[in-house]
C-alpha cells in the first residue's frame, strides 16, 4: 500500500525527495552545484584568543584578531564526508560551507566571532558582535561577583571571568592578578617589574624614569661620566726564571 505521501506521487510529477535521515538532521545534504549556497563563507573574528576545533571533515582554526587590527578573517569552502552505512558501504556527501561555519560558531558567537554576510564584515556586523561579546562579559563579571561574595573562593573563578574583567577594565579582588616581581640588581631584594627606584635600597633602577618623576641625580655626573686620567700601567716585568 502507498498510502505514505512521500512515495504516493501522481503519474507524471517527479516525486518527492526522501527526507534526509532522523538522526543527521543537523547536516544539510548539499551538492557543490547548490544554487542557493555559496561556494566560500567568510568567519570573522574580534576575539584576541586564537580557537581550534575538530571535526571529522577537518581541524579549523580560527585565527585571534591582531592588536590594532578590527577583525580576522577565516573562509570556509565546502568539505567533502561520508556517512558509514557499513558492509563497506559509504554515502558520500558535501557540506556545504554555511553549514560547517554554523556548526563551528555555535559556542563562539559570545566572544565576538559570526558569519559575514558577505565576503568581508561590515561596520555594523563588527559593532553587533563587539556589543554582543561586552554584554557577555558583562554578565560574566556580575556571575563572578555573585560566586565571590558567596565564599571568596578564587577556586571558583574561571579563566574567562578574570579575562572579561581585565579585557573591560573592571576592577575586582577576584580578578587580581599578581605581579611577577624582578629581582633589584643593587640589594636583590624583590620589586616591581619597571619601577625607576628600588624601594628597599633607594638605588636608581631607571634613570631617564626617576627624573621624570624628580627622584635621583639628574644633573650631577653619573658614574659613567668623566674619566679619570688613567693610570699609568705597571712597567711589564720581564719573564725571568723564579729564584730558587
Ligand atoms: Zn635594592
Amino acid at each position: 500500500m502507498s498510502s505514505n505521501p512521500f512515495f504516493a506521487s501522481p503519474p507524471g510529477e517527479p516525486r518527492h525527495p526522501l527526507p534526509p535521515p532522523a538522526n543527521r538532521r543537523d547536516i544539510i545534504l548539499d551538492s557543490p552545484s547548490h544554487p542557493s549556497s555559496p561556494a566560500t563563507v567568510a568567519i570573522a573574528s574580534i576575539s584576541d584568543q586564537d580557537w581550534y576545533i575538530s571535526r571529522t571533515h577537518g581541524v579549523y582554526h580560527i585565527p585571534a584578531c591582531a592588536k590594532g587590527e578590527p577583525y580576522a578573517l577565516l573562509l570556509l569552502s565546502a568539505r567533502p564526508d561520508a556517512l558509514d552505512l557499513g558492509d563497506n558501504r559509504r554515502f558520500p556527501f558535501v557540506i556545504s560551507a554555511r553549514e560547517i561555519a554554523d556548526d563551528l560558531l555555535q559556542d563562539l558567537h559570545d566572544h565576538g566571532i559570526f558569519v559575514c554576510a558577505g565576503p568581508r564584515p561590515t561596520k555594523e556586523e563588527l559593532a553587533s558582535a563587539a556589543a554582543g561579546r561586552d554584554a557577555f562579559y558583562v554578565r560574566l563579571i556580575s556571575e563572578a561577583d555573585v560566586m565571590w561574595a558567596r565564599g571568596h573562593s578564587y577556586r571558583e573563578i574561571s579563566d574567562l571571568h578574570r579575562r572579561a574583567a581585565i579585557f573591560l577594565g573592571m576592577e575586582r579582588e577576584w580578578a587580581y592578578v599578581p605581579l611577577r616581581m624582578v629581582d633589584c640588581p643593587a640589594c636583590g631584594e624583590k620589586v616591581k617589574p619597571g619601577v625607576a627606584v628600588c624601594k628597599h635600597c633607594h638605588a636608581i633602577l631607571d634613570a631617564p624614569k626617576a627624573a621624570q618623576h624628580g627622584l635621583g641625580a639628574a644633573g650631577t655626573p653619573s658614574v659613567a661620566g668623566p674619566t679619570a686620567p688613567a693610570q699609568p700601567e705597571p712597567p711589564a716585568r720581564a719573564p725571568e726564571s723564579a729564584p730558587k
